[in-house]
């Protein structure tokens, strides 16, 4: 019988891109969303792409401790991969309780329900921004996580301990926890189909929607946060993951977990390209990949932004046997095709 996958944050961004692999792996998934930062488009567009109409919906939120109950109940699940956060860094300095609250009792809710049910195994969707401004790059799994700088970036961090201390608490018990924490770094571009993607709530934050929404028209102009940086052409430096194969490595990771295979109970995998790229390389990419004049301008430094941070893929490489495929001008075509294609799905 297929091994089930319960995918908590199922129809955001990386989480229907999650459950599209893991379909097409053989895995069966049951989605869980509460919709707090999406709209049905993306859930419609896995079941297109998977050809899957029964795809088990739940409209929960994780934070309420029954409807977790009631999924473990009514569903045999061999896996867990918990995306449901909020993750609107300035959002979080700004309503820090709001974010705690969310971030923290939701994935609480999911490790005591696993637990009372036999144990699972739990895959925590981590991010890069536990490494905060790294001395040395690129960074390895084992260098030193630094003080967060938002409470996004707190929660990252204290999901992390909460699974690794869940697992050694767990370990030999009857209710054993297993744990992979995945730190992606900055995850960018949509399926192939066009029929999923990122699908940001008003003005979006991250560089890609808004490069999109400018070249579009949603935009005047993208603003290029500082140039007076301390890399090649000023602009920060970043490791720019393509979401499929992003969610590629998520169906590694469980399968890892399933199929037991994991050398420690709780692991911990960068998820990235290994290859830095500039903001400015990157404009100038999406420009040449697609034909397109983008409206940019140079302002000041974001407040908050790392100068550069890439990843160390060895571990993962190694491990999971996962390699990032996509180049970064295939992502790039994809984001776009995405947003041209956006308005038509929305209408
Ligand atoms: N960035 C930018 N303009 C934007 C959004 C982002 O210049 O409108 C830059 C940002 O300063 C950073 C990079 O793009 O250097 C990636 O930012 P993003 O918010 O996408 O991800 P982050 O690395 O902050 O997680």
């Amino acid at each position: 019988m297929a091994k089930k996958v319960l995918v908590s944050g199922g129809a955001g961004y990386i989480g229907s891109h999650v459950t599209v692999e893991l379909i097409s792996a053989g895995y069966d998934v049951v989605v869980a969303d509460n919709m707090s930062n999406c709209d049905m488009t993306c859930f419609e567009g896995v079941k297109k792409i998977t050809g899957k109409d029964d795809i088990p919906f739940y409209q929960i939120d994780c934070c309420d401790f029954a409807s977790v109950n009631r999924l473990f109940t009514e569903h045999e699940i061999d896996a867990v991969i918990h995306f449901a956060a909020f993750k609107a860094v300035g959002e979080s300095v700004a309503e820090p309780i709001k974010y705690y609250r969310n971030n923290l009792v939701s994935f609480l809710n999911i490790l005591e329900v696993a637990k009372s049910h036999g144990g699972c195994n739990v895959l925590f969707s981590s991010s890069a921004t536990v490494y905060g401004e790294a001395d040395i790059l690129p960074v390895t799994e084992q260098t030193p996580r630094l003080p967060a700088t938002s409470p996004y970036g707190n929660t990252k961090q204290m999901c992390e301990d909460i699974l690794r201390d869940v697992v050694k608490a767990t370990t030999g018990s009857e209710n054993v926890i297993n744990g992979i924490a995945l730190r992606y770094f900055n995850p960018i571009g949509a399926h192939p189909s066009a029929l999923i993607g990122e699908l940001p709530r008003g003005v979006p934050n991250n560089l890609v929607p808004f490069i999109t929404q400018t070249a579009i028209g949603k935009r005047e102009c993208l603003s290029i946060f500082g140039n007076d940086y301390p890399t090649e052409d000023g602009t920060c430096l970043r490791d720019y993951i393509d979401v499929v194969d992003l969610a590629k490595a998520h169906v590694a990771a469980v399968s890892r977990m399933i199929d037991g295979k994991m050398k420690n109970g709780y692991e911990v995998f960068n998820v990235g390209t290994g290859r830095p790229v500039s903001v400015y390389e990157l404009v100038r990419a999406f420009e040449r990949v697609n034909g397109i004049e983008l409206n940019y301008k140079f302002v000041d430094r974001r407040p908050g932004d790392v100068v550069a941070i890439w990843a160390e893929t060895t571990l993962a490489n190694n491990e999971l046997g996962w390699k990032a495929e996509r180049t970064v001008e295939e992502t790039l075509a994809s984001a776009w095709a995405w947003e041209r294609n956006l308005s038509l799905l929305q209408k």
